[in-house]
Formats: C-alpha cells, structure tokens, sequence
C-alpha cells in the first residue's frame, strides 16, 4: 500500500534560498521571504514557503505574463496582509491557453495508459515531498487552520492523483475498448475552500481519461493552483497538458464560452452553476456541476451523545463552516434535545479561535471580507426573525476576518439560516420526534448534496440512507472522504460525480 501520510512540520528558521524560476515572463522576480512580511504569526511554519511577488499564468509549461498586463493582489485572511499578486486572465489570454490544449491533446491523448500513468503518479509523489509548502500556503491564502490544510488537503489531494494512476492503464475494464474517447480540452473552475483538493478532483481524472486542461482558482486562493503548476513542471508533465490562467468571474465566464472547449467542470455557487448551465444551453459542451448544499445532521435518541457531538463539531466548524457538505442543519431527537444541547454547547466554548497557522486552531479565519459579510447578514437575519443565538466567550483578532461559532436554537424551518447556504461557522438547530419527521424536515431544502445520521441501529441507518434525498449519506460519521467513492449532488446541489468509476465516465466520451 502507498503510504501517502504527510510528515508532520517540524518548527525549522532557516529561509530555504531557491532561484526564481527562469521562465517566469520576460523578466525573473525576485523571490520573497515570508520572514520579511511585517506579521508574526506562528513564523516558523512559514520557513518553508517561498512565494514571489508575482505570479505570471502558466501557459504550455511556463509562467507567462498576461496580455492584458493587469493582476491583482491575493492577501492572507488572517491578517490582511499582500502575498502575492497574481495574474488577472483576459480573453487573448484563455485563448491561447486553449490553443495549447488543444495542441497538447492530440499527443497527451494517444500516451498509452501506462505512460499517463506514470505523471500522474510522479505529481501525487511531487505533492507529498512538497506538502509541508503546499499546507502552509493552503493557510495562508484561504485562512483554513494548518492542521486541516497538513492532514487534510495535502494528502487526501495526493491520494487523488495516486487513486487516478492506478485507473489510467485500466480503463478498459471499465470502459469497452473502441468505445470510449477522451473529450478534448476540459475546463475546470474551482472555489476558494478547498483549493488545492477541488483541483486535484478536477485534473486528476481529466488527465488520467487522456484529455487536457485549462484550469481557473477562485481570486481569493490562486496560490496553490500555481505551486501545483511548478509540481507540474517537476514531474516533467508534456507541456500544454495542463495550464492554469487565474482571474475572477470575468476570467471563468470567458473560459466556459470558448468555443475550443468541450467540457466544462464546474464547483462553485447554485447561483453561477444555474448560470452557467444556462450559457452552455445547446452549445453541445460537457457539463458537471458540483454547487451548494444545506445538509441535514440528524442525531437519534440512542446515538453515543458524545461522539454525535464531536461528529456535529466536525460537520459544521471544519474549514470554517466553507464547506459545501457541512452539516448546516442540526437535527435532533426531541427526547434527547436538552442533554445533547448542554454538551454541543460546552464543547463548542473549547473550540480554539486563532492564528491559522497555530497547529492547536480549531478555527481559522473567513475566507475574506464578503464573505465574512454574507455571513454575518444571514445571523442577522435570524436575530431578526426570532432564533436564539448562542455564542461562547471568544476573542475576535482586530485584524483580519473573524466570525465566533454561532449556534441557533427556537429555530423554523422557514428561517433564512434553515434555509440558505450560509458558508461559515453557524449552525441552525431543529428537533424532530419520528423518524419519518427527520426524513421530512431533512429532505426540505433545494439542495442535496450530503446528510448524517447518528444511531446505534444498523436498520435505522440503511431506511434513512434510502430516504435521505443527498448524493452522501455519513452514519456515525461526518466529513469522510475516499476518491473511490463518487461525490456530487442531487437537485440545486448539481450533477455528474467526482471521484470513483463515476467520475472517470464524466470524462469519457461513451459510444
Ligand atoms: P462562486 O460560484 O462565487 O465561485 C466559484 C468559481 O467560479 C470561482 O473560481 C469564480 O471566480 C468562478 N466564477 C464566478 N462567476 C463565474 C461565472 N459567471 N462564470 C464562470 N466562472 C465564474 O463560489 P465560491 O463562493 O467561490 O464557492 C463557494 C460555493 O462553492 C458554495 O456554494 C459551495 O457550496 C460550493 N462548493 C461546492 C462543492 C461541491 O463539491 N458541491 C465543493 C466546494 C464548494
């Protein structure tokens, strides 16, 4: 078995020296010590990170500066300080990206399996030598805490690549041979909370089905995409097979239009998912969509009270609550409600607020200021309609963007907060006395992309998967993953599927 367990970041000062990479654009820039920035947070964790001032878009294997000449700053959350400024992708720009895939396609897409193979397997190797980097820049740019980015992120999005490796020369198995094809150039657009992860679910299984990519970060955290394009050059991947062009929504709604490209995976809001859908209406393009959710939590009376409770911590605090599956809606047993609701709150007054890179963080800081401002209208709103709040005693840092964990009781299921996807730390809360009630209240929502179940019998847990309408159902569990278990929605939550057999049909062209 590949053991694909990151080792642990040991405290070490001295500043790695490298060299700016000689095709970043026209002329090298100097790279930066993070040592330098004016913030002290947890230092030593940042000694292995070099970032440059500017990143260029990597383009048919080199960094390239962009014609529109314009980029923008990405800034740590945490603190609000500059990283680095990053490229912003024009239109001249996504077309010669195309250009390149499509040229790279016609070679990348007859390799033979076995030869695929070995890239993908020399990246998901490259992502684990480099994780430590890989884990601090992941917290510095998204503001997650550094023990999720370095136990989490970092080696679930290695195993992505190891897990598609192990399909590229298989896929006859699976797919008749004669009867499958790759489709061409694939574009792929990602969110700001999982970055590195959603663009290993993405590339993965793309270049392990013999197609190529035009990949786009969220504005808010281009940074690993661009560390993964350095990890790309390492593994010596064919130069067009992949190429990252960063930008916002302008960027993206471009990339998706462009008539070079043949299928668009997408992972982001409802709102731009439906939008999307509708621009690509006729156009004979591919279409995945990976969009939001509102997943019910529900905890039977004979659930263990403990575990449930750190299994509800998990499921709504992980990653700041920036979590398209987070277990939003908590559900519980009314005979059990008032002692599970003493311990929840207990245990959610121990969570550690903090420095993200602090390896003792439960929660790190918002992703960034708008979000941090949908955030707190949507709790406003359930002040405003008549929800309690709860928050423990927490200290907020001055700078940066913080919000405390928020739970609500007295909660209805016509309330905004029961409602809508609110993306943070706050967790609605709502009783049930049947089981056909939770299979009820949990099934009342637009979305369906996740929902948990806490009981200690084994039959409850197999009727309730069978009638919870969500594309994942965790029992006495939250937040497992495996990329050889399919992952994706029903209704507003989207369709198509990352991960497993699934997946690899998504970018396939089945005759
Ligand atoms: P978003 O929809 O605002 O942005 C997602 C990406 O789309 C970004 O890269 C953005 O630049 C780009 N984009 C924005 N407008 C575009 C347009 N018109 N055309 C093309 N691209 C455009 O979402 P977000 O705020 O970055 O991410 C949070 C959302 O993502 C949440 O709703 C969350 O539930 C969802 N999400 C879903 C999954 C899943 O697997 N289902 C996983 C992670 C996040």
């Amino acid at each position: 078995m590949v053991d694909t367990s990151p080792p642990t970041i040991s405290p070490r000062r001295e500043v790695i020296k490298q060299e700016a990479p000689a095709v970043f654009g026209e002329e090298p820039v100097e790279p930066m010590e993070l040592d330098r920035l004016p913030y002290a947070p947890a230092l030593e964790a940042t000694d292995h990170v070099q970032l440059q001032q500017r990143y260029g878009l990597f383009i048919g294997g080199a960094f390239t500066k962009p014609k529109s000449n314009s980029y923008r700053s990405t800034i740590n959350p945490a603190t609000e300080e500059p990283l680095a400024e990053v490229a912003e992708a024009g239109s001249l720009d996504v077309d010669r990206a195309v250009a390149v895939a499509a040229s790279a396609f016609s070679t990348w897409s007859r390799l033979p399996g076995a030869h695929r193979a070995r890239y993908l397997f020399r990246i998901a190797r490259l992502i684990q030598e480099r994780s430590k980097e890989l884990a601090v820049v992941e917290t510095l740019d998204g503001g997650k805490p550094i023990r999720e980015s370095r136990d989490f992120d970092i080696p679930l999005a290695a195993q992505h690549f190891f897990y598609h490796a192990g399909w590229a020369d298989k896929l006859d198995f699976a797919f008749p041979k004669g009867r499958r094809g790759p489709l061409g150039v694939v574009a792929q657009i990602i969110p700001w909370n999982f970055p590195l992860l959603m663009l290993s679910w993405k590339i993965a299984p793309a270049l392990a089905t013999g197609n190529t990519v035009v990949l786009k970060p969220a504005e808010t955290t281009p940074l690993t995409a661009l560390l993964f394009a350095d990890i790309c050059r390492q593994a010596e991947l064919p130069d067009g097979v992949v190429n990252i062009v960063t930008g916002g929504p302008k960027c993206g709604s471009i990339l998706v239009r462009h008539p070079g490209v043949r299928k668009v995976a997408f992972t982001g809001s409802t709102a731009v998912g439906k939008e999307i859908q509708r621009v690509l209406a006729g156009s004979g393009k591919h279409l995945s969509l990976e969009l939001g959710g509102k997943a019910a939590h529900v905890v039977f009376d004979d659930a263990p009270l403990d575990q449930a409770v750190e299994g509800v911590v998990n499921g709504i605090f992980f990653n700041q609550g920036h979590v398209c599956c987070a277990g939003s809606r908590l559900l519980v047993q009314e005979s059990i409600a008032e002692p599970f609701m003493r311990r929840l709150r207990r245990r959610v007054g121990r969570l550690r607020l903090g420095d993200p890179l602090d390896k003792n963080t439960d929660i790190g800081a918002i992703n960034s200021r708008e979000q941090l401002q949908r955030i707190s209208a949507l709790v406003e709103s359930g002040v405003a309609e008549g929800a309690h709040i709860y928050q423990p005693p927490c200290h907020l840092p001055e700078r940066g963007f913080w919000f405390a964990p928020t739970i609500f009781t007295e909660v209805s299921p016509a309330h905004r907060i029961a409602r809508e996807e609110i993306f943070g730390p706050v967790l609605p809360v709502m009783t049930f006395r049947t089981a056909a009630e939770a299979v009820a209240r949990g099934n009342n929502t637009r979305y369906g992309l996740s929902a948990g179940v806490w009981t200690t019998k084994g039959s409850r847990i197999l009727w309730m998967a069978e009638r919870m309408r969500s594309g994942v159902v965790w029992a006495n569990t939250y937040n497992q993953f495996d990329p050889a278990a399919p992952f994706g929605g029903f209704r507003e939550s989207g369709f198509g599927r990352e991960g497993g057999v699934q997946g690899l049909a998504d970018y396939l062209e089945l005759k």
